[in-house]
């Protein structure tokens, strides 16, 4: 596996994460932009609350938050369905991913027109890094093409310890 095919690292330990909302929101303008699709407020606020952590995100706490937001300001709240329609374009769009085992979202380190990414989820933290293997996807399409199986979408998710935890573990057993 190459360097390049990690597309989000696990969380850094300390880091301005700020910058990484930042980063994901003039990404997703550009890609929109490019696409010729609009990223109106409710989908940049729902993508921005997708990059609230490096973490999956439930539907449920993206409504609670816009819930909240609503109760102070009348006009900047959503209904449900507003909700699940904007998760749904920043999915097709491919600026965010679903992690299926956990029925929540995560923010694509790098967009662009729809990649399997392969997921490493922390079953501590709930950090979760992306990669983007070409091999992995052509290995996988193949073998089930041997069994002639058309494959049409992959959801690859592996859960364990990211290097944080395993470090904080490691030094708690000793
Ligand atoms: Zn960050
Ligand atoms: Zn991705
Ligand atoms: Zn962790």
């Amino acid at each position: 596996m190459t360097e390049d095919a990690v597309v989000s690292p696990f969380r850094p330990v300390r880091h301005e994460h700020d910058a990484c909302i930042d980063d994901a929101l003039d990404a997703a303008d550009a890609l929109c932009a490019k696409q010729g699709v609009r990223l109106t407020t409710l989908r940049r606020r729902v993508l921005e609350l997708v990059w609230g952590s490096h973490g999956p995100m439930g539907a449920y706490d993206i409504l609670d938050r816009l819930r909240e937001e609503r109760m102070r300001d009348e006009k900047k709240g959503a209904a449900p369905p507003t909700v699940y329609r904007a998760l749904d374009f920043l999915l097709s769009n491919g600026l965010i991913h679903r992690i299926e085992s956990l029925n929540a979202y995560v923010g694509c380190g790098a967009p662009s027109d729809g990649h399997a990414g392969q997921f490493l989820i922390c079953g501590d933290c709930g950090s979760v890094g992306e990669l983007d293997d070409p091999d992995i996807t052509k290995m996988i399409a193949s073998k089930a093409e041997a069994m002639g199986f058309a494959v049409t979408h992959q959801t690859i998710e592996a859960t364990g310890l990211c290097p944080e935890c395993a470090r904080r573990g490691a030094k708690n057993e000793n």
